[in-house]
């Protein structure tokens, strides 16, 4: 086929190409092809074929002809990525070219050719690899950084292909701007392909479509990632909603370090999703706050909810924040205006005093408050404005009294508990504000730990467990076991997100929704973990 024929081929492709290419791969041609059948069922009707995979990269080829027959609507990549250029092809380029050419021949309407074997490629091997009507994606993976961008592009444009793909990887968040303002400038040249790999590269695996990049790349399922950082596709429709993203959907997202293991962005995109609000709201890894707030301005990110360590140290960054917020000192709501002012908020204080209210007047009640962290400053501060009786409990004494004294609290010295029991005294509620109790991958001791207070010294109503994950404790066990009533953590998760989302959106928050999806996540995590412990004794 002449180039200029297959130069209109590739403009008609790009014009049915979905914003979805879910890529496929396995270790028999059988197995990708079944599970490209269940990716079509599910509407999915773009695909790229990792052949690399298969020990018999060419093994794939005579089954797709029966693919094609039942799924006729279906686009096709065919890759066979050599070794060298991070594929797991071993064969020679020659064998490369002989493998794309005739997977075009067998119906793939593209074929993938990294950078590095183009610079090889003779001008018989381009005629070959365009004989049957394929167009050329050229890519380039750069899996250390996101750099030299513009030379990449000039060196790619040496080379006869219908479609450039550039993948980097980001090291920081703004490295996604960086790719975003680069598409920009070169989608109008060429039809372009942007993504950034990695945790902290997921910005621009959903918003490069708006700067420009054709589409993006998602797993067939979870644990099938080809590249770091990679998405399912069934999470970028569902969790994202990537075919709605567009150039007015507000981008918000929760900034911290670590954030993977976060169940907002399920609650918060669910929110939006209920609501039907142009909105996305993602997961930002930011290694530092300087990044955090070069991407704030940028991109631009209409709101935060801010977690650890930044709760704190976003409070210097803000034009403005709520008294309680001031009196906490810390934030973790954060809205942007449209001029671009940043206004701060506490939502913990709602997660608190919100689950506590339906249950109880909380003017007089009498709270024991244990921990002198961020959120047991948030219970502290809004249980006192709203006229309960607080005491403060803290492993080290210091910080737990200067908590009080500033909250006009009381502060209890753990030995004066059983003095109080004696004269009668029974709490409304006991709130651990402290992560004992907690699933903590990176301090394994943590959920094993003993609750602060023996069974006997829950003399309450009421136990508020701050802790969710997991969603039941060994302190709400205990609770239970007394006939004593539970507020778990997820209650006030929910509401502290709840009030994100009004803050936010100025609409009541859908609760009901969110807190049947985060609870969803995790009875998943529970089950996961405990699938986990199972493999772990058998082997
Ligand atoms: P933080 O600022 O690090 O404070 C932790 C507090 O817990 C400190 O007062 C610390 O005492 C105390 N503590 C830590 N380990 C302890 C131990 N082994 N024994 C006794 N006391 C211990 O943490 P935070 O942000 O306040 O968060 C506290 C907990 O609340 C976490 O589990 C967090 O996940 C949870 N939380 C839940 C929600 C929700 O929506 N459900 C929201 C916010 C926070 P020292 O002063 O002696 O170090």
């Amino acid at each position: 086929m002449s180039t200029s024929s297959s130069a209109i081929n590739a403009r008609m492709l790009r014009m049915r190409l979905p914003r979805v290419c879910v890529t496929i791969i396995g270790k028999t041609a059988a197995e990708m092809i079944e599970k490209a059948e269940q990716v079509a069922r599910d509407d999915n009707s773009f695909i790229e074929f990792r052949l690399d995979y298969l020990s018999e990269p060419a093994s794939l080829l005579p089954k797709l002809k029966g693919f094609f027959e039942y799924n006729p609507h279906m686009i096709l990549i065919a890759t066979c990525r050599r070794k060298k250029t991070g594929g797991l092809f071993r064969g020679s380029i020659a064998s490369e070219v002989d493998i794309l050419t005739r997977a075009a021949s067998a119906g793939c309407q593209l074929v993938d050719v990294e950078l590095d074997t183009a610079s090889k490629l003779k001008d018989r091997d381009w005629d070959k690899l365009r004989k049957h009507g394929a167009a050329i994606l050229l890519s380039h993976h750069d899996f250390r950084a996101t750099k030299n961008l513009e030379k990449v592009y000039a060196k790619m444009s040496q080379y006869p292909a219908d479609f450039f793909k550039i993948v980097t990887t980001a090291k920081e968040l703004y490295d996604n701007v960086e790719m975003m303002k680069f598409l920009a400038t070169k989608s109008d040249e060429r039809p372009m392909i942007g993504v950034c790999m990695g945790e902290q590269g997921l910005i621009s695996r959903l918003l490069s479509l708006r700067a420009g990049s054709i589409f993006t790349f998602g797993a067939a399922n979870p644990g099938e990632e080809t590249a770091p950082g990679q998405i399912a596709a069934r999470r970028l429709h569902e969790t994202y909603r990537i075919d709605q993203i567009d150039i007015s959907t507000r981008v918000y997202g929760v900034a911290g370090d670590p954030v993977g293991h976060s169940l907002s962005p399920a609650m918060m995109n669910t929110a939006f999703r209920r609501e039907n609000l142009n909105a996305v709201y993602l997961g930002l890894h930011a290694k530092t706050m300087k990044d955090l707030m070069h991407c704030v301005r940028e991109i631009p990110i209409h709101g935060l909810s801010i977690t650890m360590p930044y709760k704190e140290s976003v409070m210097r960054h803000l034009d403005k924040s709520d008294p309680l917020s001031t009196k906490i000192g810390a934030c973790n709501t954060v809205i942007r205006s449209q001029e671009g002012k940043l206004y701060g908020f506490n939502t913990d204080v709602a997660g608190v005093l919100r689950p506590l209210e339906q249950r109880m007047p909380i003017q007089n009640a009498k709270v024991l408050v244990m921990g002198a962290g961020g959120a047991a400053r948030a219970a502290v501060f809004g249980l006192k404005e709203r006229g309960a009786e607080v005491y403060v409990l803290n492993r080290t004494a210091a910080k737990g009294q200067q908590l009080a004294r500033q909250a006009h609290a009381k502060f209890l010295q753990r030995g004066n508990l059983s003095k109080l029991y004696a004269k009668g005294w029974v709490w409304d509620c006991i709130i651990n504000a402290t992560p004992v109790g907690m699933d903590n991958a990176e301090d394994k001791t943590a959920g094993s730990e003993k609750p602060l207070l023996t069974d006997k010294e829950l003399v309450t109503r009421y136990v508020f467990e701050m802790v969710y994950s997991p969603a039941e404790t060994k302190l709400t066990k205990m609770a239970r076991a007394r006939g004593i009533h539970v507020i778990p953590g997820i209650e006030m998760f929910v509401h502290q997100g709840a009030r994100q989302f009004e803050i936010w959106t100025g609409k009541p928050a859908p609760i009901e929704e969110m807190h049947k999806v985060v609870l969803h996540a995790l009875e998943q995590r529970t089950a996961q973990a405990a699938a986990d412990k199972n493999n772990k004794k058998k082997r």
